[in-house]
């Protein structure tokens, strides 16, 4: 007998954005491997008994992708129903899709539950609208991760900057200076609206916002730290028309309950 293993999206962190289905999986899972970006709210509602961080260790250093690989695997055949456990959406730069393709590999059944991604929801949870009918009607989500200056970046800044569309930055706090430079030097206005939103739906959630010229001030000002999305473009500027009346920050929210 073969374990199922389900690639499940946790939301950006509010436990409220969980899917049913997530909860529910959660729920009756033998094991749930997990990372940090699910946020501790989420984590700590779940049995320690049943969960494995495979996230960053002790020392820093990051489980590596094929330990998580191998175990997915190994606990599938021991017959155990696994949660794999991803912030946002799995499949949304959350290396699912490797996983997806390991488990199809060894034989094992799995199935994918979508998820609340953070390059979505992160900006709308700002009053940020990821398109809008006066400002931009393309969006791109990329990795800010890689270095721009290196020869084999695999990210065209200048073709990105050239759609005109909002860019929706992930995993990009510390190489904002490289890529924001570049986008400069693709001519995009320094002017345009740039807003970083820090830990989106956790409670301690922080926006900070600027322009493609400012913005790399503001973060250094504001201490903004990963994980943490930035957005690019006239989408970003709906914020400030929006954000008196704009109850999703968690404090100001009213309970319904
Ligand atoms: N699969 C995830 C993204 C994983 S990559 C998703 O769909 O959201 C990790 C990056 O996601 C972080 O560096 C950050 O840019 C972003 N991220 C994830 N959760 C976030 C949150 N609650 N607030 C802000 N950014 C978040």
């Amino acid at each position: 007998m073969t374990g199922t293993v389900y690639l499940v999206g946790s939301g950006p962190g509010d436990p409220d954005l969980l899917t049913v289905r997530a909860r529910r999986l959660i729920e009756s899972a033998d094991v749930v491997l997990h990372d940090k970006l699910p946020g501790a709210e989420i984590l700590e509602s779940i049995p320690e008994a049943k969960r494995e961080d495979v996230g960053k260790r002790a020392g820093g250093e990051w489980t590596p992708q094929e330990y998580t690989n191998r175990r997915l695997v190994e606990l599938a055949e021991e017959d155990k129903t696994v949660v794999r456990l991803k912030g946002g959406d799995p499949f949304v730069f959350g290396r699912g899709g490797e996983e997806a393709e390991h488990l199809a590999d060894n034989g094992i059944p799995f199935e994918y539950v979508p998820g609340v991604t953070s390059a979505i929801a992160g900006a709308g949870v700002a009053g940020i609208p990821v398109t809008h009918r006066d400002h931009t009607s393309s969006v791109s989500f990329v990795t800010g991760h890689e270095d721009p200056t290196k020869d084999e970046s695999a990210i065209d800044w200048h073709a990105l900057a050239d759609t005109g569309g909002t860019l929706v930055v992930l995993m990009g706090v510390g190489k904002l200076p490289a890529y924001t430079g570049e986008l400069l030097d693709a001519g995009m206005d320094p002017e345009t609206p740039v807003a970083l939103i820090e830990r989106a739906t956790w409670p301690d959630q922080r926006v900070a916002s600027g322009t493609l010229e400012t913005i790399v001030d503001v973060r250094d000002s504001e201490g903004i730290e990963p994980p943490a999305i930035t957005v690019v473009g006239d989408v970003a500027a709906t914020r400030e028309r929006v954000k008196a009346f704009l109850r999703n920050e968690r404090d100001g929210r009213e309970e319904t309950e």
